[in-house]
C-alpha cells in the first residue's frame, strides 16, 4: 500500500503559503480485533503533487473525497513526515523566514504522538530542535525555546509558570509580543529534553487538575534562532482536539471549552484559507492563537497543517478533513456511490455552519441542529432549510450583495467574525425555528431563451467530452502505483491510482467522475471570470443585470470566481448551478 504521497520536499513547501496534509495513525492494539481497513485511504495523485483521499464508512458505504497536498498512511513514520514537510522550512529560519507546523485533529487521532513522539520515536518537535541545533554548530547562532499553551483564549507560560496569563500586546512596530514569556537557551538535546519534559508535565496538570486538559489547549513550542538579533522562529503546535459536540455530548464548562476550541480552530482555518486564496485581508484578529501567530503565518512564512485521523472513526474523519480541506478552498465532493443520497454539499455546509454557530457560542442552536441532522431526523437538506434569501461574498475592499433576481440590494460591511458566505448562514432570528418547516422562496430563474445559450456553455466546456483517453501506464513517484486513465482538461491532469489498497473499480470510476465534475465546475467558473457581457447573458440564470454585476465584480478583482460558493455573490442558488452543470453535461452526449 502506498504510505506517503505528495511532491518532493523542495517543491512541497513552496506550492502555497500553507500546505494541508493528512496523517492516518495505525490501529492500536486495543482496536486491532475489529480492524479491517482504515476509514480513509489514498485514491489518486495529481500532476500538481496534490492527492485525492477517500473517507469511507464501512457500515453504510457513504464516502467522500477530498483534495489535499499530501497523504501519509498508517505505516508512515514521523521522520518521513519530517523529511517531506518540515525539514525544508528549517533553513529559512536562519534567514529570518518564520514557519509554523500544526497538528490538527480530534482527541486520540495522534497529534501529540506526531508532534512530541515517544521516548524511542521522537516526534516532529525533537526532530526539529536537533536539526536546528545541528545547523547552529560552528556558527554564531544561538537557540532558545519557549513553550506555552493557549487555553480558553488565554496564554500560559509552561516553562516559567506565572500567576497570571501572558498578555499578547502589539509593539510599536505593530508586531505581536507575548509580554513576559520565557525564552530558555538550549545548547544540546539533553538540555532540551530536560526543559521540555517539565513543560509537558505542566501542561498535563494545568488549570483544573483534570488530566485531559492537555487535549483541550493548544500547545506551542517555539524555536528561535538568534545571533545578536533574532533571526527567525519555528512554531510547532499541538492543537486542541477539535470536537464534534454531537458525539461528545458536552455540557456546561465542557461545552464552553469546546466552543472556544472550535472557535479558535475555525479562526485558524479562516486565516489559512484566506492566505491560500491570497486575499488582501487576513482575519488574524479573530482568535488569540492567530493573533499570536501573525508573524509566522502569511507574508514570507511557511506553514504546514497536518490533519491527524483515527482510522476507526469515519464521522470524526469527515469532520476533521472537511475543516482542513476548507482551509485549502478546494472542491470536495460526495461520491455518487453514496447509498444515503446525502445532498452534495452537506458535509462541507454542515461543518461550516456548525463551526460558525460554535464560534458564536450558540450551543442551543447546535444542539437543535444536531437533532435536526441526526439520521432519524427530517432529511431536509440543511442548505435549504435556513438560508438567507440573499448572499454576499468578500471581494477585496468591499462586500456587495445581490438578491436572487439579480438586483443589487446594498453594500454591506464585511463581518470579520464570520467568513462563511452569507448563503450558508442561518437567517437572523430564525435559529429557534430550525426544526420547523421553513418556506424557501424559489429563486427566480431567467428562462432559457433559445438553445444558443446551452450550446455556448457547451462550447466553453467541450474539452471535457473529448479528452477522456486511455493512457499508457507509467509509474508514479513512489513506484507503488500506476496510472490508469488520464482526463486531459485545461486545469491539469488527474490520475487514478490502480493499486491503492481498498480502492475498488467503483471507487476509481467514482473518483474519475468526481474529477470530471471538478473540471466542469472549474470551466464554468473560468467562463464567468472571462466571458463578455453578451456571452454571460446567454447562460441560464444570467440576465442583463447579473451580467453587468459580474463585470463590475471583475473590475474589483480580476478573477472573482474561485469556488462554487462565490456564485452566491451573484445570487445563484446551488440548485440553479447544478441545473446549469447538468444541462451542460447532458449536452456533451448529444
Ligand atoms: P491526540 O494527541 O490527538 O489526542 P495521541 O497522540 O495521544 O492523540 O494518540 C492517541 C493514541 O494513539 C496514543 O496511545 C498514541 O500512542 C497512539 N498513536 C498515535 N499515533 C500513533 C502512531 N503513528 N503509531 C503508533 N501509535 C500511535
Ligand atoms: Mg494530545
Amino acid at each position: 500500500m502506498a504510505t506517503a504521497a505528495g511532491p518532493d520536499p523542495a517543491s512541497a513547501a513552496s506550492s502555497q503559503p500553507v500546505r494541508v496534509v493528512l496523517r492516518v495513525r495505525p490501529f492500536l492494539p486495543s482496536e486491532a480485533s475489529s480492524a479491517a481497513a482504515p476509514c480513509v485511504g489514498l485514491l489518486g495523485s495529481h500532476n500538481s503533487g496534490e492527492v485525492t483521499v477517500q473517507i469511507k464508512d464501512k457500515y453504510t458505504s457513504r464516502n467522500e473525497c477530498y483534495k489535499l497536498d499530501s497523504f501519509f498512511g498508517q505505516e508512515t513514520r514521523v521522520c518521513q513526515i519530517f523529511d517531506q514537510e518540515v525539514s525544508a522550512v528549517i533553513p529559512g529560519i536562519f534567514d529570518g523566514t518564520n514557519a509554523t507546523v500544526f497538528a490538527y485533529g480530534a482527541t486520540g487521532s495522534g497529534k501529540t504522538y506526531t508532534m512530541q513522539g515517544t521516548e524511542h520515536l521522537p516526534g516532529l518537535i525533537p526532530l526539529a530542535v536537533s536539526t536546528v541545533l545541528a545547523l547552529c554548530t560552528g556558527t554564531w547562532c544561538s537557540v532558545e525555546i519557549s513553550y506555552y499553551e493557549v487555553y480558553m483564549e488565554r496564554c500560559y507560560d509552561l516553562l516559567e509558570p506565572k500567576a497570571r496569563e501572558i498578555m499578547a500586546l502589539d509593539d510599536k512596530d505593530g508586531n505581536m509580543q507575548l509580554k513576559g514569556l520565557a525564552w530558555v537557551p538550549v545548547r544540546s538535546m539533553e538540555e532540551f529534553h530536560e526543559i521540555y519534559s517539565i513543560g509537558v508535565q505542566r501542561r498535563k496538570v494545568a488549570h483544573t487538575g483534570l488530566n485531559d486538559v492537555s487535549s483541550r489547549s493548544h500547545a506551542v513550542l517555539s524555536i528561535r534562532v538568534s545571533t545578536d538579533v533574532v533571526k527567525g522562529k519555528l512554531n510547532l503546535i499541538d492543537l486542541a482536539g477539535n470536537e464534534d459536540n454531537r458525539r461528545t455530548c458536552n455540557e456546561g464548562i465542557r461545552l464552553q471549552e469546546s466552543a472556544k476550541i472550535n472557535q479558535s480552530l475555525f479562526a485558524l482555518s479562516n486565516v489559512i484559507s484566506a492566505l491560500n486564496m491570497k486575499e488582501t485581508r487576513i482575519p488574524y484578529r479573530e482568535s488569540k492563537l492567530t493573533r499570536i501567530l501573525q508573524d509566522s503565518l502569511g507574508g514570507n512564512s511557511r506553514a504546514v497543517m497536518i490533519a491527524c485521523l483515527n482510522p476507526m472513526e469515519y464521522q470524526e474523519a469527515v469532520h476533521t478533513v472537511s475543516l482542513a480541506a476548507r482551509s485549502r478552498h478546494i472542491v470536495n465532493y460526495m461520491s455518487s456511490a453514496s447509498k444515503q443520497g446525502t445532498p452534495k454539499d452537506k458535509v462541507d455546509m454542515e461543518a461550516k455552519l456548525r463551526a460558525w454557530l460554535e464560534s458564536k457560542g450558540k450551543a442551543k442552536s447546535i444542539q437543535r441542529m444536531d437533532g435536526f441532522l441526526s439520521p432519524n431526523a427530517s432529511k431536509t437538506p440543511l442548505s435549504m432549510s435556513h438560508m438567507k434569501k440573499s448572499a454576499s461574498v468578500r471581494v477585496p475592499g468591499r462586500v456587495k450583495a445581490i438578491d436572487q433576481d439579480g438586483n443589487k440590494i446594498k453594500k454591506v460591511l464585511f463581518d470579520s467574525a464570520a467568513r462563511i458566505p452569507a448563503e450558508n448562514l442561518p437567517i437572523v432570528g430564525t435559529q429557534d425555528q430550525v426544526n420547523t418547516t421553513k418556506k424557501v422562496v424559489p429563486p427566480s430563474l431567467t428562462p432559457f431563451k433559445d438553445d444558443k445559450a446551452g450550446s455556448s456553455l457547451r462550447k466553453a466546456l467541450s474539452p471535457i467530452s473529448s479528452n477522456m483517453a486511455p493512457q499508457n501506464k507509467q509509474p508514479v513517484d513512489d513506484g507503488n502505483c500506476s496510472f490508469m486513465l488520464e482526463a486531459k482538461t485545461p486545469m491539469g491532469s488527474y490520475h487514478i491510482l490502480e493499486k491503492v489498497s481498498g480502492a475498488t473499480p467503483l471507487d476509481k470510476f467514482n473518483a474519475l467522475g468526481s474529477s470530471l465534475k471538478e473540471s466542469l465546475i472549474q470551466q464554468y467558473l473560468d467562463f464567468l471570470n472571462v466571458a463578455s457581457k453578451e456571452e454571460l447573458q446567454q447562460l441560464k440564470g444570467i440576465g442583463e443585470r447579473r451580467a453587468e454585476y459580474i463585470l463590475e465584480l471583475r473590475e474589483d478583482s480580476p478573477r472573482p470566481f474561485k469556488s462554487l460558493s462565490d456564485l452566491g455573490s451573484i445570487g445563484l442558488s446551488s440548485k440553479q448551478i447544478q441545473d446549469i452543470l447538468r444541462k451542460t453535461a447532458t449536452g456533451i452526449f448529444k
